[in-house]
């Protein structure tokens, strides 16, 4: 495996947590490069389900440098506890490494999160309110507290004694009345940072010095093309950059390091929160697919809104991210309906049109053009033993179908299929021809 960026290609929760799991094995090194922790992927080991919000999915395979990168921001009690938590699972977190260069959560950050989505009533973005998207906006402001500068206690002292009250109004402008005390965020995030100080190191030029070695690289993407903060469907997106130009960036390596760009495809799509959704299906077979899927999010335990596949979504992810594989998830979700369906294009005023517009009124006002494809029964028990020995031709045929036609219409060849949820559920077809 040459070096390659996993990235949602849709609005997020798509599996990428699984199949980063399983590539993770062919890589030395996994990094996440973007986000907080309102990533939450969700790995089936056995019948062990692992919830990570923070730390790589490699984290969870023996002997792999498992790295947070530059481009994304930490709550270090967030992590400490995840760290706890697989310490005592018997997961060993020896191999991780925190970049010094990554922000850092701290209180007033959720307070804020908190207190700007009361303010904008009706017109709420959906954070998860963890702070991330203030603390995105403290490091653009230049306000912002790095990983580097918790294990420097005068550094942070100076930077909290002016961060803090600053903030104390701004909470009282939005009509939030916390207090804040410095005193305590010092005496709480040196701690932290104590804690933290083995593993925080300038992974830019570790993930450097492994790319010199012709070590494998991972890049790990959090969320989805619909919601980065440029190219999504703004203002209900995520603080940062989630396409795959930033696993170079947020993970301090040249563009030309991420060789392999892999774009997770769920074979149906979903959102969680407001804005715009074509494809939404507001019936029965939408209540059926989040059913089956368990569509509820990993961080949130929101209900997240199910439709079909949209094609325009995921050209458009491929069209910036520039998959050179699908990793196409949940294809077995989609199993016992008659027939599926798959939005070719959108329609405006009658006419097609091309591209996502980024009026998002204008997006609301887009109908999706429908292929009609046949449905095949539920892959269970020695039908999918059988298929997962026998891999893509054991499938049924109208899956084989669905696939054939998603890669033709996308151009791109899918490269994993994921067919259940656990670990073992999923066929690598790199070595297939497809075309
Ligand atoms: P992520 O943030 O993109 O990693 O997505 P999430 O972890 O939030 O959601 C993916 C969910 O789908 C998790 O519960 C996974 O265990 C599950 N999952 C992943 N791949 C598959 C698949 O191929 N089939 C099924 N049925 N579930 C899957």
């Amino acid at each position: 495996m040459p070096s390659l960026a996993v990235v949602g290609s849709q609005w997020g929760d798509e599996g990428k947590g699984k199949i980063v799991d399983y590539l993770a094995q062919e890589a030395h090194v996994v990094v996440r490069f973007q986000g907080g922790n309102n990533a939450g992927h969700s790995v089936m080991i056995g019948e062990e389900l692992f919830k990570l919000h923070h730390l790589p999915s490699g984290i969870l395979r023996k002997g792999k440098l498992a790295v947070i990168g530059n481009g994304v921001v930490i709550d270090p009690a967030v992590l400490i506890k995840e760290i706890d938590a697989l310490e005592s699972r018997g997961v060993s977190v020896a191999n991780l490494r925190i970049s010094d260069r990554a922000h850092v959560i701290l209180p007033y950050h959720r307070l804020l999160d908190g207190a700007e989505e009361r303010l904008r009533k009706g017109a709420k973005v959906g954070t998860t309110g963890r702070g991330i998207g203030p603390a995105y906006a403290d490091k653009a402001t230049r306000l912002g507290v790095r990983m580097g500068d918790l294990v420097d206690v005068d550094l942070l002292k100076a930077k909290l004694d002016f961060a803090v009250p600053l903030k104390q109004k701004y909470l009282e402008m939005c009509g939030d009345d916390s207090r804040l005390d410095g005193r305590a965020i010092m005496a709480e995030y040196s701690a932290h940072g104590r804690r933290l100080k083995p593993y925080v190191t300038d992974t830019g030029a570790v993930v450097r010095d492994a790319l010199k070695r012709k070590r494998n690289i991972l890049f790990e993407g959090a969320q989805g093309t619909m919601l980065d903060i440029d190219h999504g469907t703004y203002p209900y997106v995520t603080s940062s950059t989630t396409v795959a130009s930033n696993a170079a960036s947020g993970s301090g390596v040249p563009p030309s390091a991420v060789g392999e760009v892999f774009g997770v495809v769920k074979a149906y799509t979903t959102r969680v929160g407001e804005g715009p959704f074509p494809t939404e299906l507001l019936d029965e077979t939408g209540a059926s697919i989040a059913d089956k899927g368990g569509e509820f999010g990993t961080t949130t335990g929101r209900a997240r809104r199910c439709g079909w596949l949209d094609l325009m979504v995921t050209k458009y992810a491929h069209a910036l991210s520039g998959f050179t594989g699908i990793a196409m998830t949940k294809i077995d979700v989609l199993g016992g309906f008659d027939e599926v369906k798959v939005c070719t294009h959108y329609r405006l005023d009658k006419k097609k049109i091309s591209g996502i517009p980024a009026d998002l009124r204008v997006l609301a006002r887009c109908e999706p053009v429908y292929k009609t494809l046949g449905g095949w029964e539920d892959l269970e028990g020695a039908t999918l033993e059988k298929v997962l020995k026998k891999g893509f031709s054991a499938l049924p045929g109208n899956m084989r179908a669905y696939v054939r036609f998603v890669e033709k219409e996308m151009g791109v060849p899918v490269t994993m299929l994921g067919l259940g949820r656990r670990r073992n559920e999923l066929l690598d077809l790199r070595k297939r021809k497809w075309k």
